[in-house]
């Protein structure tokens, strides 16, 4: 049997925390009175991770663990889980309950009543560091700026879908997943439950600087090509500006004797042209490098192992 929930839960190193985000999650679960499986998916942590998963699947029935041949990343992660959740439901949530599971509940209700989307919105975070949160600020509105898609703002991976979105969104094949703008993208019924973002229950952050700029590139690239039109735009107003300068030039050559003193205009634009070029062509070397990755055509990820689904599999 199939159950009616499923809760997909990613972990990198988060030996600190997940032994409570299995008891949190197994509480909150129970309370809500129907069947459920926590799918926990190991993304090649070096730690104790997998292990605590393991022994949770040993004692209990509801829980499954994809274990990863190595890290292949957080967006990685909630493919898989997503891929072999089974429920009508699928929650997603961090291990490091930043996203209270409390919120389950509220999130069930709606569905109940008909949505097909319940994604969680912050609406403080607390313990994050001042650079995060602005960072985080103006990245959600950068993207809104540029994309076509409506993508809701301060909003992460803490929701619940349906079914029939969690097919939907499995089906696009793309390999550099920025998931909570697929998930905007495929449509249905959505709606917000507002909550505050908790600190870290121990351990910390998965997302360096560096993960964080390739995360923010995925989902620009993803969605939009107006950062590819910049270069005509620029393009052109440059070739104006230039033009005029050289309208200025010529007159000053005609009408006038000053003598032409021009070097440090002259190697000013051409630094800032170039800057420009070398920009815009960096630019396009994130985009060829995505359609290279689909050309490709590697699995986003790669799994080890299933554990617990020897049960489940013979329950169907
Ligand atoms: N995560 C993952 N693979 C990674 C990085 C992170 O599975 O390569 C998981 C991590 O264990 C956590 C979630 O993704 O459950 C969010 O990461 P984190 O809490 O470190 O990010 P933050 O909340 O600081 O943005
Ligand atoms: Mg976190």
């Amino acid at each position: 049997m199939k159950p009616v929930y499923s809760v997909v839960i990613p972990a990198y190193n988060e030996q600190e925390v997940i032994a409570e985000t299995y008891r949190r999650l197994t509480s909150v679960m129970r309370g809500m009175g129907e069947t459920y499986e926590l799918v926990f998916v190991n993304d090649g942590s070096r730690d104790e991770t997998a292990k605590i998963i393991a022994g949770f699947c040993e004692s209990d029935s509801s829980v499954r663990l994809l274990n990863f041949t190595r890290n292949f990343g957080h967006m990685p992660a909630l493919t898989a889980g997503m891929d072999y959740a089974q429920g009508a439901a699928v929650f997603v949530i961090d291990a490091d309950l930043q996203d209270p599971p409390e919120v389950f509940p509220q999130m069930a209700a709606l569905w109940k009543q008909g949505y097909d989307v319940v994604y969680g919105k912050r609406k403080r975070r607390r313990g994050e560091t001042v650079f995060k949160r602005w960072s985080a600020k103006i990245f959600y509105r950068l993207i809104n700026a540029l994309t076509t898609v409506e993508l809701p703002v301060d909003t992460g991976e803490f929701r619940l879908i349906d079914r029939k979105v969690c097919d939907a969104v499995n089906q696009l094949h793309e390999k550099n997943r920025y998931i909570r703008g697929l998930v905007s993208w495929v449509g249905f019924k959505q709606v917000a439950v507002e909550y505050v973002r908790e600190e870290r229950f121990a351990g910390e952050t998965k997302y360096p600087l560096k993960k964080m700029l390739a995360f923010a590139m995925d989902a620009l690239t993803s969605f939009s090509y107006k950062p590819l039109k910049l270069a005509t735009t620029l393009g052109f107003f440059i070739s104006l500006l230039s033009f005029v300068y050289m309208l200025f030039i010529l007159f000053q050559r005609l009408f006038t004797d000053t003598t032409i003193t021009g070097w440090a205009s002259t190697v000013g634009l051409i630094l800032f042209t170039q800057g420009i070029v070398l920009m815009i062509l960096g630019l396009m070397g994130e985009y060829i490098g995505r359609i290279y990755d689909e050309i490709k055509n590697r699995p986003v990820y790669i799994l080890r192992e299933k554990l617990g689904y020897e049960n489940a599999e013979k329950a169907d």
